[in-house]
């Protein structure tokens, strides 16, 4: 069993505070969170960065991923070392994970700039139903869609500040591999936590 954050943005997202090497710092002093995806909005070139610095660390590993923001909402790619062709609509980008054996996730999709209620019939491998930096009632609201639809639920933090890192969780049951992890995912063998001391605990 591994325990991942799915949704991290870096220095290289224009919001965010965390750099690569602070990110890598928490990982490497958390005690349980190992996994941590690099989904920075609409580019990907943070990853090589993150990824090198993890390299000492074989208790770490870094999911490549992208923050997609469509003209209806944002879904993140889990998985994915390279950007949807473009116009990113919501069609696009989930054929494109699907082509690529990737994982799209309807992110906070009950706030500003989810996807709201399209979620459901979008073709989403998955729901982020626990998103830190989301309400109590989006999440709730995220959490009831999934379980509707019938799809798995995950876990991430959206942190853009080093403290909000990590503040919720996803517990996978699966190895310490990129491909291991995205299969559980879309098997839905996942569970979805806060950590003690954060707003959703
Ligand atoms: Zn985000």
């Amino acid at each position: 069993m591994i325990r991942a954050d799915f949704h991290i943005h870096t220095t290289f997202s224009f919001d965010s505070a965390i750099s690569p090497k602070t990110l890598v710092e928490k990982l490497v002093t958390h005690p349980s969170v190992k996994v941590a995806a690099v989904t920075d909005h609409n580019v990907i070139n943070g990853l090589d960065t993150v990824r090198r610095l993890a390299a000492p660390y074989p208790d770490l590993l870094i999911i490549p991923g992208v923050e997609i923001t469509t003209n209806q909402g944002d879904i993140v790619i889990l998985g994915t070392e390279e950007l949807p062709p473009k116009p990113w609509s919501v069609e696009n980008v989930v054929d494109f994970a699907k082509e690529t054996a990737c994982v799209s996730v309807a992110v906070h999709p009950f706030r500003e700039w989810g996807l709201g209620e399209l979620a459901r019939n979008s073709g989403v491998d998955a729901i982020e139903v626990l998103n830190g930096a989301s309400s109590v009632w989006a999440n709730r609201q995220a959490r009831d869609l999934a379980k509707t639809a019938g799809l798995p639920g995950i876990a991430g933090s959206d942190s853009h500040s080093p403290q909000d890192l990590f503040s919720v969780y996803t517990e996978v049951q699966a190895d310490l591999s990129v491909d291991d992890i995205l299969k559980a995912i879309r098997k839905g063998i996942v569970s979805v936590f806060a950590a003690e001391g954060s707003i959703h605990f």
